[in-house]
């Protein structure tokens, strides 16, 4: 629901957050920081710096409802304030769009206090937003899932289930890193189409997957599907997920239960948790589907779903490599894409997931798939992008890459804009590549 925090001529007394381009008022993200020489903690994005929700509480800031998410989202993870859904969320967004509104009851006092509750981000580090019990990773960008198939498959590019349901595997969490973690290149058995065997080394095809992560709010009790209607209830807030992707390894290994090695070895997800609230200006409906589509169970149908289930959010790639940094030239743009190219929804994803009984947790984490379009601006993986690494890209470097190299940075950004609200992003989730152990 668009409310009174979305109201684009909100302004903060924390100078910074006006006019930012990822975090301003209306955005408040979520996450966990570690302040210098301080311990993990709940925090809030706002402008270049966070909220320590710890710290604003011991100031007597939130009160009532908000008060208890305050305190839920005080501690190391965020699963606690996950885990008691949407009315409390809205409690402690509204609590805290009044707290650092410039023209607030208070404001003055707040902004007295700036130094015991905020702290500069760029001094801080940014730890996962919560302890992800269970990971799913989606395929539901349709032009991925044809281009791919097209590389694979040119006469029959999209799997007959594909417009039925939507396609997952479950994924590691053990290996899911917040932004900045290495990228250790992986080692695994590969093979080249002229080889007659499999040699065990260094993934010669690393590649990243453009996706969304989307973070699960109460769940289920096992045995209870989440009715679609009821799905966004269940659904928290979004991220940006790079599935980093050994496409040599996969091409071996991935028959018949799918990826393995070429998908665990790491997951990359950008720290702040975009809540659905701050969303809210950014709602569309789903692309139509082809009149040739097969019709949707039941199960996968609702009419709210049908004309606001689908997220407007642009997506960017860069690429940062020693020959562009050498040259004094700043991160490539490769790619931008945009939720609206994701066949399936997210309420689609929950209601399917738990259709056969499965229970989801709070603090669960879904990836969206990787999210290409039709142009060749708008691939969001190499794979697509250089056609298995047969036509590399030339960066403005003069280097060039089919697949990634060791060095290499990969970064993804995302911002939602729309006339009449303010921008909001996503921060950044980047990771560069080291060379395998
Ligand atoms: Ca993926």
């Amino acid at each position: 629901m668009i409310d009174e925090t979305h109201d684009l001529k909100r302004r903060s007394w924390v100078a910074s957050a006006n006019g930012h381009g990822d975090f301003p008022i209306q955005n408040l993200p979520l996450g966990i920081f570690r302040p210098p020489g301080g311990s993990a903690r709940g925090g809030v994005a706002i402008g270049d710096e966070i909220l320590d929700l710890a710290q604003a509480l011991d100031q007597g800031l939130f009160q009532d409802q908000a008060g208890e998410a305050a305190a839920a989202a005080a501690g190391p993870t965020l699963n606690p304030l996950l885990a008691l859904g949407a009315t409390a969320r809205q409690a402690l967004r509204r609590r805290l769009v009044e707290l650092l509104d410039a023209n607030g009851k208070d404001a003055a006092a707040h902004a007295a206090r700036a130094a015991r509750i905020l702290h500069r981000a760029a001094d801080c580090t940014l730890e996962l937003p919560a302890a992800i019990g269970d990971y799913t990773d989606f395929y539901a960008g349709i032009h991925h899932a044809l281009n791919v198939g097209r590389l694979f498959r040119p006469d029959n590019p999209l799997l007959p289930n594909y417009k039925h349901l939507p396609i997952a595997y479950h994924g590691r969490t053990s290996s899911i890193r917040p932004s900045g973690a290495a990228v250790r290149r992986p080692n695994g058995q590969r093979k080249r189409p002229e080889e007659e065997t499999p040699s065990f080394g260094p993934c010669r095809n690393l590649d990243y997957e453009l996706e969304l992560g989307i973070w699960i709010g109460p769940g289920n009790a096992d045995g209870t599907p989440i009715p679609i209607a009821e799905a966004p209830r269940h659904i928290a807030g979004l991220c940006l997920l790079n599935d980093w992707s050994a496409r040599d390894i996969q091409a071996f290994e991935y028959q018949p239960l799918g990826p393995f090695l070429a998908k665990n070895f790491l997951t990359t997800l950008s720290p702040w948790l975009v809540t659905v609230e701050a969303l809210a200006p950014f709602r569309c409906a789903p692309e139509p589907r082809d009149a040739g589509d097969p019709k949707l169970l039941a199960y996968l149908q609702d009419g709210a779903d049908e004309k606001a289930g689908a997220f407007d959010i642009t997506l960017e790639v860069l690429l940062n490599t020693s020959g562009l940094r050498a040259a004094g030239r700043p991160p490539q743009h490769l790619a931008q894409g945009t939720t609206r190219d994701l066949y399936w929804t997210v309420a689609q994803m929950v209601a399917h997931h738990t259709s056969g009984g499965c229970n989801l947790a709070a603090g669960d984490l879904f990836g969206s798939g990787t999210i290409s379009g039709t142009a060749r601006t708008a691939l969001g993986s190499l794979l697509e992008l250089t056609r298995g690494g047969r036509e590399p890209l030339t960066l403005a470097s003069g280097e060039q890459r089919g697949f990634l190299e060791d060095g290499d940075e990969v970064i993804f950004r995302a911002a939602c804009h729309r006339e009449g609200y303010a921008s909001i992003g996503f921060g950044e989730c980047r990771g560069t590549i080291h060379p395998s152990p």
